[in-house]
């Protein structure tokens, strides 16, 4: 397992012996100040680790973070029928629907994040992706394909930020914030914990995480999964203060005629995106991170690596679809070989 090094920031030398101790301490109880805890929410499995001297603070601020998410669910979930973005989904076509202030936000950045990765990073994706259930092994049929496909697309959606609403100008447009509100969720949380006094914590939801402050002395080591090996890791990063999010093909999927389908789908086609088999993103946001990771699964190496080495604070491991590592210019894989 190859351990990564960070070039521009970090004294090789000193990260490679801290390193040594942030895996091992992975295998070591929690010590008396370090709490967590771990919740199924949002379709995905949250966890919650932090450090305060305080046990009942640690506690509590635990249970703002599960509750910020439970709000940020009922929000943006296109599994509730009843939340704010599936009424955006039900109306938007015959009228301008007007939103939060954080949903709108979140859509706008969501359309940012389109033009950086020329439109493979887009929200409508589900126009056609919503006739996948990859629990059920169902994709959908070359007729729905036919049909949806012009319905993806940026320009089928009309933000006013003037009264705030959103408006979808074709038909057949849905939208789906899967590929960001998890990054978005822990964002936030983080920033609540922030707003407690709290200096050294990690939150996850799924494959997108936010770091905030060290281990206490050492950097957190965040791995990345082996994509065809649940139990074993790829590579290993050390981590701090930073975001990190991973795009796999092994999260939701199924296999029909020796074919893999899978959730990330390339808004061209609107079949599951083939090029790699996952793709993680280090920045300093989570809402960046988790909004790259998918856009730069969707791009592949060639071009997913291009936009990231173009991107200031913007660092990935690509493994491709051969389960190569590919890695961007800012980090350093064989610096632990030498030392
Ligand atoms: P992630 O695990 O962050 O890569 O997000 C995958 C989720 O993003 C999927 O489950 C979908 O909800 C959504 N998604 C899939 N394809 C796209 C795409 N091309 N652009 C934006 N979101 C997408
Ligand atoms: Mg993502």
């Amino acid at each position: 397992m190859p351990l990564i090094v960070r070039l521009p920031r970090t004294n090789i030398t000193i990260v490679w012996s801290v390193l040594v101790a942030a895996v091992a301490c992975a295998s070591m109880p929690v010590q008396a100040d370090w709490h967590a805890e771990k919740k199924a929410l949002m379709g995905t499995e949250i966890s919650v680790q932090l450090w305060h001297e305080d046990a009942e603070v640690a506690q509590r601020s635990i249970s703002a973070v599960f509750a910020e998410m439970r709000r940020i669910d009922a929000l943006m979930s296109t599994y509730k029928d009843t939340s704010e973005l599936s009424q955006v989904n039900k109306l938007a076509l015959d009228r301008a629907v007007v939103v939060s202030d954080e949903l709108f936000e979140l859509i706008h950045r969501a359309l940012q994040f389109s033009a950086v990765t020329s439109g493979a990073f887009d929200i409508t994706y589900a126009s056609v992706g919503q006739h996948y259930d990859f629990r059920a092994g169902q994709k959908p049929t070359t007729a729905q394909k036919r049909a949806l496909l012009a319905s993806i697309g940026i320009a089928n959606i009309e933000l006013n930020t003037v009264d705030r609403s959103v408006r979808f100008t074709a038909a057949g447009v849905r939208i789906d914030l899967g590929g960001i509100a998890k990054g978005y969720a822990v964002e936030s949380a983080v920033a609540l914990l922030q707003a407690r006094g709290i200096e050294h914590a990690i939150v996850t939801a799924g494959g997108d995480s936010r770091i905030l402050g060290d281990h206490r002395g050492r950097p957190w080591g965040v791995g990345i999964r082996d994509p065809r090996n649940r139990q074993q890791l790829a590579a290993q990063l050390p981590l701090q203060d930073e975001a990190i999010s991973t795009s796999g093909d092994y999260e939701r999927y199924f296999e029909a005629d020796g074919i893999r389908y899978h959730h990330i789908i390339e808004p061209a086609t609107g079949d599951s995106a083939r090029k790699v088999r996952s793709v993680t993103i280090i920045g300093p946001d989570a809402v960046m991170t988790d909004a790259l990771s998918t856009g730069v699964f969707v791009l592949g190496v060639k071009k997913g690596m291009a936009l990231v080495n173009s991107l200031a604070q913007i660092e990935a491991v690509i493994i491709d679809a051969r389960g190569v590592m590919h890695f961007s210019g800012g980090l350093q894989t064989d610096a632990v070989a030498k030392l």
